[in-house]
């Protein structure tokens, strides 16, 4: 018998397991080690709350020197994007002349990660790039290049893995998505 959760009042079944997730996220690691060993102290800057697990395992795959940190930006409300962007708390880092690498949860139009660029190219860093562990290509509405999608997916709603429905379901190891 399929795993069905209930979070709220949805049901979700498993969508990716967390070995699947695993294989992604050593994948993306691989390219941004190969594209980063000889840049100086790139800084990875993590968006949250949905990029705290994919930021720890993917940090802990990186192998050259680096730093961390977090910002948040809030933009969504229950399963549909509210396509309202709110300001970036958090940046607490000179990041100027830096090598940024932003890591997001999910990208889906896009807004939320177009207006995050806009705010750290105020602070004219060298460059930054941006690693998602998952992308809706069919949902992304902005011009933006996405350098390091992990995963590419449809337009359903998944969570686990950090994404939440509600608040709920961050801790989850595995990647849901909702049934009928
Ligand atoms: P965008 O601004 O790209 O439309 O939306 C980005 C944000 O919407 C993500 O950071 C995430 O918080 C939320 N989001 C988009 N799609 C999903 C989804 O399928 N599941 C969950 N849990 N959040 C999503
Ligand atoms: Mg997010």
């Amino acid at each position: 018998m399929e795993k069905v959760i209930k979070l709220h009042d949805r049901n979700f079944k498993v969508m990716i397991p967390a070995d699947k997730i695993e294989v992604a996220v050593s994948a993306v690691a691989d390219k941004i080690n190969a594209d980063y060993r000889e840049k100086k102290n790139p800084i990875f800057i993590g968006v949250l709350n949905g990029s705290f697990m994919f930021m720890s395992d993917l940090l802990k795959k990186i192998d050259f020197c680096c730093e961390i940190s977090f910002v948040k930006l809030a933009s969504y409300c229950g399963t549909c994007s509210s396509g309202e962007v709110t300001n970036l708390i958090g940046l607490n880092r000179d990041i100027e002349g830096r090598d940024v690498i932003i890591v997001e949860d999910i990208v889906d139009t896009g807004a939320s990660i177009e207006h995050m660029v806009a705010e750290l190219q105020r602070h004219n860093p060298a460059s930054v790039r941006i690693c998602t562990l998952f992308f809706k290509p069919n949902a992304y509405k902005r011009s933006i290049p996405i350098d390091y999608p992990a995963m590419e997916i449809g337009n359903e709603f998944i969570v686990g893995y950090g994404l939440d429905y509600d608040q709920l379901g961050r801790n989850l190891k595995d990647v849901y998505v909702v049934t009928e």
